[in-house]
């Protein structure tokens, strides 16, 4: 019987899996992990990232030993590594998932160089996206991709819902492995990430669009509402295919019995998906994206490496109670909430004039997800030099956005306990309780809550301004 071999990397699931399916027309699939320097270093970054791979890539197993067969484990090069276990297993074709940020395109084109000068056929495929890039950018602009999530969106509408990729066949097998990667072999050792697997993750896709995706409307805006899906990680190590989330969404909307507001939650968990999508295939499209400002009107424009805040931020103290709160929960859980992580990711870059390059890389070092393409569109995007379109950067008052977003402060007293105890009033109006009550609450002092180290609306102005003047000159 013919084999091929298939390299699992961010995509550690069986079912739905456009990678396996494509390798295994070439004969049943022998399952192999290849963990080479770069990714071992990855994550070792973020060792919550790294407990939550390891607790997947033992779910990937388990499952394939219940399909007759067991991942082969190799630590080193991919391409040696690869060529051997070819040879080995007497496979011809050897299959993997593309990447959509830079260093893993540059990764995925040498192995297959390396591949096919051994005379191997490599076979890339598209798995991560639900609409892989090239069908999004079928006859836009000579097909080099949106830089516009608006258009984007109405092309991406027209080809959803996904059809199920297939799955594989796999070998049963006589090649030994090394040891499953361990959480401690990347200094991640004690972290409890709980249950991290194909089967929970789909168990997580069916609670969230059983009720919560009816009020995602709501749940995406209000961090103390009920939840957005947290299948972020889930999609980020391929534990889910997008195309499946998809699909269910859409039979979900299908409901006859729902309602207005329903149906528009449905609507906007879909756009959700959709922002995915369109930010890997910026990434595919613009190589540079990581590192280099996707406008290129913006590309000399300075912002400061450091701040006198800047430690503050990261381990939230900063005074503003809504974006301490949400880095507080990322550095507790690996995970913040989406419309927080939008205010935290503006003060840093505008309050503080930051580097949004300094933001991304700090949250690399604590989040689960591991989407360096996401993470480049979305804080190029909130730093006004990315795919948002609008002539100024949104920046975010962080005060109003407490009273808006959370308005009895549930978020803020579960993530700040120094401000558990007071008022509301006080919790939105931090200057104001300095001027006012400082003396008899104590608030303000070592070991406590700090006071606002800036003043926002300034600091907003004095950004607009030279934000500007670099828009005027290079105008
Ligand atoms: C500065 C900044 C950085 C971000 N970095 C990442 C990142 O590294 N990885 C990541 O997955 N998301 C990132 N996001 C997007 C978004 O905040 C998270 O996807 C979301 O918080 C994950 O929670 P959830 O799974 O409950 O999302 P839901 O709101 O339930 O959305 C469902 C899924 O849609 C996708 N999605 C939703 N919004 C976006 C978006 N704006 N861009 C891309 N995909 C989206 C995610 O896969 C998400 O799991 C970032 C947003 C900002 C503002």
């Amino acid at each position: 019987m013919a084999r091929a071999l298939f390299a699992f990397t961010r995509d550690l699931r069986l079912s739905d899996h456009a990678g396996l399916a494509a390798a295994a027309r070439h004969g049943d699939i022998v399952p192999v992990l290849v963990i080479d320097v770069p990714s071992s270093a990855r994550l070792r970054r973020s060792p919550r990232r790294a407990a939550w791979y390891c607790a997947a890539v033992r779910s990937l197993d388990a499952d394939l030993r219940s399909r007759g067969s067991s991942l082969i484990v190799r630590r080193g090069k991919p391409g040696p590594v690869l060529r051997g276990l070819a040879r080995a297993a007497g496979a011809g074709v050897v299959g993997w998932s593309c990447g959509y940020d830079a260093k893993t395109m540059r990764g995925d084109r040498d192995l297959q160089s390396a591949l096919e000068e051994a005379g191997l056929r490599a076979l890339p495929v598209h798995d991560q996206p639900a609409v892989p890039p090239e069908d999004s950018a079928a006859g836009h602009r000579g097909g080099d991709g949106y830089r516009a999530f608006v258009p984007y969106f109405a092309q991406w509408r027209t080809l959803v819902p996904t059809p199920d990729a297939g799955s594989a066949t796999f070998a049963a097998h006589d090649i030994a492995s090394e040891a499953l990667p361990q959480p401690e072999e990347f200094g991640a050792e004690g972290i409890d990430t709980g249950p991290a697997g194909e089967a929970h993750a789909r168990r997580t896709l069916g609670a969230f669009l059983a009720l919560p995706v009816l009020h995602y409307g709501v749940a995406r805006n209000v961090p103390a509402a009920c939840e957005t899906s947290r299948l972020s990680g889930a999609l980020s190590f391929g534990l889910l295919a997008a195309r499946e989330v998809v699909r269910a969404t859409c039979d979900r909307a299908s409901d006859p019995f729902l309602m207005a507001e329903e149906r528009s939650s449905i609507r906007l968990f879909l756009r959700a998906l959709a922002q995915r999508d369109f930010f890997l295939q910026l990434g595919w499209y613009n190589e540079s994206l990581a590192e280099e400002p996707l406008q290129a009107k913006m590309r000399g424009f300075a912002f400061a490496r450091a701040h006198p805040l800047l430690d503050a931020w990261q381990i939230g103290r900063t005074g503003f109670p809504l974006v301490d709160a949400g880095m507080r929960e990322l550095i507790a859980t690996g995970w913040m909430h989406p419309r927080v992580r939008a205010i935290a990711a503006s003060f840093l870059c505008f309050d503080l004039g930051v580097d949004w390059r300094a933001g991304r890389d700090w949250w690399d070092q604590l989040l689960i997800e591991d989407d360096p393409a996401l993470a480049a569109g979305n804080w190029q995007w909130v730093a006004g030099v990315g795919a948002d379109l609008a002539a100024y950067p949104r920046i975010y008052n962080p005060l109003k956005q407490a009273r808006h977003f959370d308005p009895s402060a549930r978020y803020i007293r579960a993530w700040v306990p120094e401000l558990a105890g007071l008022p509301d009033v006080a919790i939105f109006d931090p200057v104001g309780l300095r001027r006012e009550r400082q003396l008899t609450l104590s608030l303000f002092g070592d070991g406590t809550y700090p006071s606002p180290g800036l003043d926002h609306e300034a600091a907003a102005r004095a950004f607009l301004a030279r934000y500007a003047r670099e828009v005027r000159a290079s105008a």
